[in-house]
């Protein structure tokens, strides 16, 4: 009987390590520097003094970019015990940046482990890795996302060269990025499934224009922001620039993409126990009419139904990964869908709960509570839309109920299975059973 919900002690040293770490040494850097950009630039001189000694200390542990498996220095912990590792740095946006476990570079790291050869391995992976490079993800275009039907960026060989030429859009990190991995049209009479490329192109590469680093809703117009908004001008690079094979881009999605969402879940059960840590802090330290708001029932239902939510979404998120681990993507792929709908659903709602308790501080933009706030449509929206993973989700659960051509419910299935089942039981139906 292997379920199980404990936490085998020497792995739960780990986890208590981490989180008196990314408390006490992480969380008051977030305090100080609260631009959301700041942890991801690794070329920021204050950035780096900031999280070297960190990484150190992190790396003595034994803790260093555990989502790698052993051969590529990681720990190769599991999709489970990374859910429990990513519940506590998801208290800090630079929390994954110290533990090597930052979005795009992971994804992107992986991609290039597996299907890299051994020299864009050796320029890309060993520093992404090492945590001396940040890299970036240029898929999305301006005028399609979640349907890369209508892609448009493309690329063609001349001699020895491909050439890139069209715009992508929220390509994040894209201006302080070694290097970016592009995805591309290279065969337009097929489907794009199976006629596009990914390319790794250094930054340095001429023909690379930011055309606006994009920011988000939180951070100010005057500033830029993280997510370049990248146009490719006949951007060449050599033949060895293909990552995997040519037409096998998406597959390569795929790949990054499944271990992203389930990612970006296990941080979102971070956020939400963050923001209901706030609801209870709040609840238990503010009096008014005579009573702390703890008193009121209407507050207590607030504590109770996030607890409910957060506590539901929390063992989803580990049967997912759960499901991760047993290394079956068919099975998995529900689950990781099913996760990232909820992230941005529970989110919101416990956020929202918290905001409601803190008042005009909760409006205010001296809390977290503001960036978990603008965080939910964000989860709603990257890495798919919840619509597109509704869809997924419904097209899977549809499928285990395919009707068979004699099941033509209820008219004429529903009879034939109450007649079968009377004549099964006869023996034992009198006239008043019978007539029921
Ligand atoms: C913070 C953040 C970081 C990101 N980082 C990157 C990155 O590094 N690299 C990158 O390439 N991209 C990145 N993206 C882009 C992200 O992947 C896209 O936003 C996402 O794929 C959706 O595409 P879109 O924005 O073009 O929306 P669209 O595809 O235009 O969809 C807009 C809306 O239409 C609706 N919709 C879409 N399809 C359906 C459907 N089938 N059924 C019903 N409704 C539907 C949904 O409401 C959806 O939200 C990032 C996005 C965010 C928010």
């Amino acid at each position: 009987m292997p379920w199980d919900f404990e936490t085998e002690t020497e792995f739960q040293a780990q986890l208590d390590w981490m989180d008196a770490f990314v408390r006490e040494e992480i969380e008051p850097i977030g305090l100080v520097w609260r631009k959301p950009t700041d942890p991801f630039d690794v070329k920021n001189e204050t950035t780096c003094e900031l999280i070297r000694p960190l990484q150190e200390a992190v790396r003595k542990r034994g803790l260093w970019a555990c989502h790698l498996t052993p051969e590529l220095g990681g720990q190769g912990y599991g999709q489970v015990k990374l859910a429990l590792m990513n519940e506590i740095l998801g208290r800090t946006n630079w929390a994954s940046r110290v533990f090597g476990t930052q979005a795009p570079d992971t994804g992107n790291a992986e991609i290039i482990a597996h299907y890299g050869t051994p020299e864009q391995k050796d320029r890309y992976l060993q520093p992404l890795l090492n945590g001396e490079i940040v890299s970036c993800y240029s898929m999305t275009e301006p005028q399609a996302g979640s349907d890369p039907g209508q892609f448009t960026c493309k690329a063609w060989r001349e001699g020895d060269e491909w050439v890139i030429e069209g715009e992508k859009y929220f390509s994040s990190h894209a201006d302080f990025a070694e290097f970016l991995i592009v995805m591309a049209i290279t065969d337009d009479s097929v489907p794009v499934h199976k006629g596009a490329t990914m390319f790794l192109v250094p930054r340095s590469t001429p023909g690379i224009e930011i055309l606006r680093n994009v920011g988000l809703m939180y951070e100010s117009l005057d500033e830029p922001g993280a997510h370049g908004w990248v146009r490719y001008n006949r951007v060449r690079v050599p033949a060895d620039a293909v990552l995997g094979e040519p037409g096998k881009a998406f597959e390569l999605a795929q790949k990054r993409l499944g271990g992203g969402r389930i990612h970006h879940a296990m941080r979102t059960v971070a956020y939400c126990r963050k923001a209901l840590d706030m609801l209870c802090e709040r609840a238990l330290s503010r009096e008014t009419q005579g009573s702390v708001l703890a008193d009121k029932q209407s507050v207590q239902n607030y504590i109770a139904d996030s607890f409910i939510q957060l506590e539901q979404f929390r063992l989803l998120v580990l049967y997912a990964a759960w499901w991760c681990d047993k290394g079956d993507p068919r099975k998995s792929r529900i689950y990781i869908s099913a996760v990232k709908v909820q992230a941005a659903e529970v989110l919101h709602d416990i956020v929202r709960r918290a905001i409601q308790v803190h008042g005009a501080l909760g409006c205010s933009n001296e809390t977290p509570l503001a960036g978990l706030w603008s965080t939910v449509p964000m989860m709603g929206v990257m890495d798919g839309p919840s619509e597109v993973h509704r869809v997924t989700i419904a097209k899977q659960v549809l499928r285990r109920h395919v009707p068979a051509a004699d099941r033509l419910w209820p008219n004429e299935w529903l009879p034939a299975k109450i007649s079968a089942a009377r004549e099964k039981f006869a023996h034992l139906l009198d006239d008043t059973v019978g007539n029921l």
